[in-house]
């Protein structure tokens, strides 16, 4: 499991300071749009820090969402 961020992401900046790992940034995407994202090498899915992944608790409008990486 990984967590992406949508584009449809606002740029509010509610999940980037909360982010225990500093695993979230300002990219261009593939469309040009610049918008948060989280950076998979970083991100810990907040173990040992919180019990749920936090960015996505903060999400005003639920763009962080869990990307399947197995099936
Ligand atoms: S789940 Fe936690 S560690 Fe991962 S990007 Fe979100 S706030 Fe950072
Ligand atoms: S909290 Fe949600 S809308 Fe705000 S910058 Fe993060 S991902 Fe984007």
């Amino acid at each position: 499991m990984a967590l992406q961020i949508l584009e449809a992401c606002i740029n509010c900046d509610m999940c980037g300071p909360e982010c225990p790992n500093s695993a979230i940034s300002m990219q261009v995407v593939a469309s040009g749009k610049k918008i948060y994202q989280i950076d998979t090498t970083l991100c810990t899915e907040c173990e040992g820090f919180y019990p749920e992944p936090t960015c996505v608790q903060v999400c005003p409008i639920d763009v962080v969402v869990k990307v399947g990486v197995s099936k």
